[in-house]
């Protein structure tokens, strides 16, 4: 068996352990002599997997009683609709667009409501995170929306903006479970897990209970993207997405071993650095973003030379490390290294751009 160092961006690399487990579960998970995939959504050993990942997260995220958890469908994308058809009963947003998917869900919400761009960081191909301490926030602004970890540009909000009092609204699809956050400081936390915590498939929302709508805000808004269907079911409205649950749960369980979201962070800062002490000294390769904007998860950097991105990329691959082509936005290269991505696979890595850069000079 080969495995590579996965530096992808998303469906992205998982802990070893909890891909080992779940194989020795498919067949027969724990004595029901069937998998996961082929349970009911409504058996007791279902249900015990759903509360026991919703229990796991809320003791690692340190979410309060007043928030639901709720495990959903569609991608982060839908909830680019979702948030506005649920929360703009003003029918106002500011939006704070740092990137591509920033920016997706700003469209996006212009279909429903005013959505005002009160922010950006485009003019410098979103290289930077902007100053967002004393922004113009429309006083009737439902919320403030902001993508807190920009997985295609590599740069995170190290600060949250003053919302002045406005619900914080944060897409966290790139940095779910990096490090510690304080949930009171948010409306609705969400994000795909595909990219640090489980397969594709599964969207987690975290929702404060007094944001979740009795009636939405958007007229006819469907049945299946009104948060209230699936905080009053507990997820369990429809089928949920089972086995992708299932994956996390044991991911959620793989991080409290580990240590919890604090050991995390001293894990990622590690990982970080030393792929970036390595960018700021190199001859050839350099880093795109603004330093102190840095991501801990997504590492973009360019040789400023198409030609030898493409070397790079070839020869990376050929050594085993796979998915370092940046996103087809941007070009040059892109590690990703999220939580599961062990620091030999990101030493390995410098030590091969060490090399690349020797021979290449
Ligand atoms: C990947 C990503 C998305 C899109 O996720 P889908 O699940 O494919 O819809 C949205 N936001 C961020 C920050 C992402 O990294």
């Amino acid at each position: 068996m080969k495995r590579v160092y996965n530096f992808s961006a998303g469906p992205a690399v998982l802990p070893e352990e909890v891909l080992k487990e779940a194989a020795d579960e498919m067949l027969d998970y724990k004595g029901t002599g069937m998998s996961v995939m082929e349970m009911s959504h409504r058996s007791k050993a279902f249900q015990e997997i759903i509360d026991t990942a919703e229990q796991d997260l809320r003791d690692l995220m340190n979410i309060p009683d007043n928030y639901k958890v709720l495990f959903l469908q569609g991608g982060a994308s839908q909830q680019f609709a979702a948030v506005p058809m649920n929360l703009m009963k003003n029918g106002v947003a500011d939006y704070i667009v740092t990137g591509q998917w920033a920016k997706k869900a700003y469209q996006e919400a212009q279909k429903y409501g005013k959505a005002v761009k009160v922010a950006s960081s485009e003019d410098e191909t979103f290289s930077y995170i902007p100053d967002c301490s004393n922004l113009e926030i429309d006083e009737d602004a439902d919320y403030v929306y902001i993508c807190e970890n920009n997985t295609i540009y590599g740069t995170k909000f190290k600060t949250l903006p003053n919302t002045k009092g406005k619900p914080l609204v944060s897409d966290v699809s790139s940095c779910f479970l990096s490090e510690p956050i304080d949930v009171t400081k948010y409306g609705v936390i969400y994000g795909g897990v595909q990219k640090n915590i489980g397969p594709a498939g599964v969207v987690i929302v975290i929702i404060r209970e007094d944001l979740i709508p009795e009636t939405p805000a958007v007229e006819n808004t469907p049945t299946m993207l009104l948060y209230k269907t699936h905080a009053d079911a507990n997820s369990l409205y429809n089928t949920p997405p089972a086995y992708g649950i299932y994956i996390c749960g044991k991911v959620f369980k793989w991080i409290k071993k580990m240590g919890g979201l604090e050991a995390m962070k001293i894990h990622n800062e590690k990982k970080a650095a030393i792929l970036y002490d390595f960018l700021d000294q190199s001859k050839l390769f350099k880093g795109t973003v603004r330093k102190e904007d840095r991501s801990l998860m997504n590492v973009p950097f360019v040789t400023g030379d198409k030609d030898l991105d493409a070397k790079f990329v070839a020869e990376a691959k050929a050594a085993g490390f796979e998915n370092l082509k940046g996103h087809r936005s941007v070009g040059g290269m892109r590690a990703s290294i999220y939580n599961a991505m062990p620091i030999e696979g990101v030493e390995a890595l410098v030590a091969f751009m060490k090399k690349f850069e020797e021979e290449n000079a």
